[in-house]
C-alpha cells in the first residue's frame, strides 16, 4: 500500500488523539482535533460501541500512522518482532524506536516524525560518519548521528533544534545540540516509549 499523502490531520480525528504529525502546530489551538474532536465525515459525531477487533484494528492504526509506514512495512516489523526472543509487543515498539527517522525526531532535530523523514531523505543524515537516506534504517548502540556540515542544511536543523529545545529527550539517546549530534546511549525500553499505546491489541490483532 502507497504512503498515505492526504490531510493528516483527519487521522488525528479519525484515531481520536493527537498523532502530533504537524510539528509546533500540534500544540497550538490550531490543532484540527482541539477544534473537532470527532472523527471526519458525515457519520463522524455518532456514537458507536466499538467490537474488540475494531479497538485492536484502531490502535494498530494509530501507532503505524504515527510512525508513518505502511501497512506492508507494519506486517514485516510485527513478523521480525514475533520471530525474536521476548515480548513480541515491546520489540514491535523497540523496532518502531529505532528507526532512524524516528531517532531524528527524538533528538529534537525535527519538529515531527514526518520532518525527519524528509530529513534523512533529503541526505542532511550521516550515521557513524556515512551518509545514510534510508529513513528506516535501524540504530545500533554507539551509533552517532551527526548532521551534514553543509551550511544550508545545518542551519535549517539548529532552527529546528531551538524549536524543540524545551523538549524531553528519551534516556536512550543523548544529544549535543551545538554539534548537532547525537548518540545512542542502548536500546529503547519500553518506558522508553512517550505516547500512550496497548501494543498487546496488535499483538492480538495480528495473531488471529
Ligand atoms: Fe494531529 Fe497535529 Fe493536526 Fe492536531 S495539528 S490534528 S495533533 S497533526
Amino acid at each position: 500500500m502507497a504512503r498515505y499523502t492526504g490531510a493528516v490531520c483527519r487521522l488525528c480525528r479519525r484515531e481520536g488523539t493527537k498523532l502530533f504529525l504537524k510539528g509546533e502546530r500540534c500544540e497550538t489551538e490550531k490543532c484540527a482535533l482541539s477544534k473537532r474532536a470527532f472523527s471526519p465525515g458525515q457519520h463522524g459525531k455518532m456514537r458507536v460501541k466499538q467490537s474488540d477487533y475494531a479497538v485492536q484494528l484502531r490502535e494498530k492504526q494509530k501507532v503505524r500512522r504515527i510512525y508513518g509506514i505502511s501497512e506492508h512495512q507494519f506486517r514485516l516489523y510485527f513478523k521480525k518482532a514475533d520471530r525474536s526472543e521476548g515480548v513480541t509487543g515491546t520489540i514491535l515498539l523497540q523496532l518502531l524506536e529505532r528507526r532512524l527517522d524516528s531517532v531524528i525526531f527524538n533528538l529534537g532535530f525535527a519538529t515531527s516524525r514526518p520532518q525527519a523523514r524528509q530529513i534523512v531523505r533529503h541526505r542532511f543524515v550521516l550515521v557513524n560518519s556515512r551518509p545514510v537516506n534510508i529513513p528506516s534504517y535501524q540504530v545500533k548502540t554507539n551509533d552517532v548521528i551527526t548532521i551534514k556540515t553543509d551550511e544550508k542544511k545545518s542551519k535549517f536543523i539548529r532552527e529546528m533544534a531551538k524549536l524543540t529545545k524545551d523538549k524531553t529527550i528519551p534516556e536512550w539517546v543523548s544529544v549535543d545540540r551545538e554539534k548537532l549530534q547525537g548518540k545512542i546511549s542502548r536500546l529503547p525500553e519500553r518506558d522508553d516509549i512517550q505516547f500512550p499505546v496497548r501494543e498487546q491489541l496488535i499483538v492480538e490483532l495480528y495473531s488471529k
